[in-house]
């Protein structure tokens, strides 16, 4: 459930008490990651952090192909344990990943830069503190802000670094988020375009999206309610249309029960939304 917020409390923020120094990025390893979608390149980096407390930042590139000309796709990628690795459903990040994957292989060269320390940024147990509030109604911004994590954008400098260091310049961002483009260029990596990185939505992660695309600016096309429910309407129309045409009884049994499906899930949501807002 990683989003564009800040790990840092608002008080240690507003006495500015966690300026940090950093040191070079550097390289420690390099292995071979097998995948469905293709043989990728691990490569794990580090840097020194020091802000009163020394600390070492690390985070993986998933490399695929030859980078050093052009531009690559590039996804930057935060760590959800919940999603990535027991498969919850609310919210998109292990799809987004997947995506992320899916297009690089298809062009058989790109980068993901991984940060994995959701335990350093956000923390696990807060993590799943955010869930909680948000099955109490809040949603995912409100949720981290009651928890004091301000919705500013995240530090891309460690990213930003080992593009640098790897010479990779002009980039192709797989991502919905028009603030990690901004502070890439402010990086001074060139991002020639934004590709959306966009997971369908179900009823579980459809008001998390919706947070996004509302609160935080990104570029979603996240159907609302009634757009869903006009767009089975028009379905169900057409159906009907078929049937008076003479389309086979079969067809149609299979049509309505998924159109059903689609409305019994979205009214689900629906319901809920309102017993939130109570
Ligand atoms: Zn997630």
């Amino acid at each position: 459930m990683s989003i564009s917020l800040s790990a840092k409390p608002m008080q240690a923020l507003a006495t500015g008490t966690l300026t940090e120094q950093t040191g070079t990025v550097r390289q420690v390893v390099s292995a071979r990651m097998p995948t469905k979608w293709g043989t990728f390149r691990l490569l794990g980096f580090e840097r020194d952090v020091s802000s009163g407390s020394h600390r070492v930042d690390s985070a993986l590139a998933i490399v695929l192909g030859d980078l050093s000309h052009g531009a690559p796709l590039l996804r930057i990628h935060s760590q959800c344990l919940i999603g990535e690795a027991f498969g919850s459903l609310r919210c998109d990040c292990n799809e987004q990943l997947e995506i992320a994957m899916r297009a690089i292989a298809t062009e058989r060269r790109g980068i993901i830069i991984y940060d994995h320390q959701e335990c350093r940024s956000v923390g696990l147990m807060a993590e799943l503190q955010t869930c909680a509030l948000q099955d109490a109604g809040l949603d995912v911004v409100d949720a981290y802000q009651a928890l004091g994590f301000m919705a500013e954008c995240r530090d891309f400098g460690f990213p930003a670094a080992i593009l640098h260091k790897l010479g990779i310049s002009h980039v192709r961002l797989l991502s919905n988020n028009p603030d990690k483009a901004r502070a890439l260029v402010e990086a001074g990596v060139e991002v020639l375009a934004q590709v959306p990185c966009e997971a369908v939505p179900n009823t579980h992660s459809i008001a998390y999206l919706r947070a996004k695309k509302e609160k935080l600016g990104h570029t979603l096309s996240v159907v609302g309610i009634g757009q869903s429910l006009q767009s089975i309407c028009a379905m169900m129309r057409s159906i009907d249309t078929e049937i008076s045409n003479g389309q086979d009884r079969e067809q149609f049994e299979f049509s309505s029960v998924a159109a059903a499906t689609d409305l019994d899930d979205t009214l689900t949501e629906s319901a809920s939304r309102r017993t939130i807002a109570s």
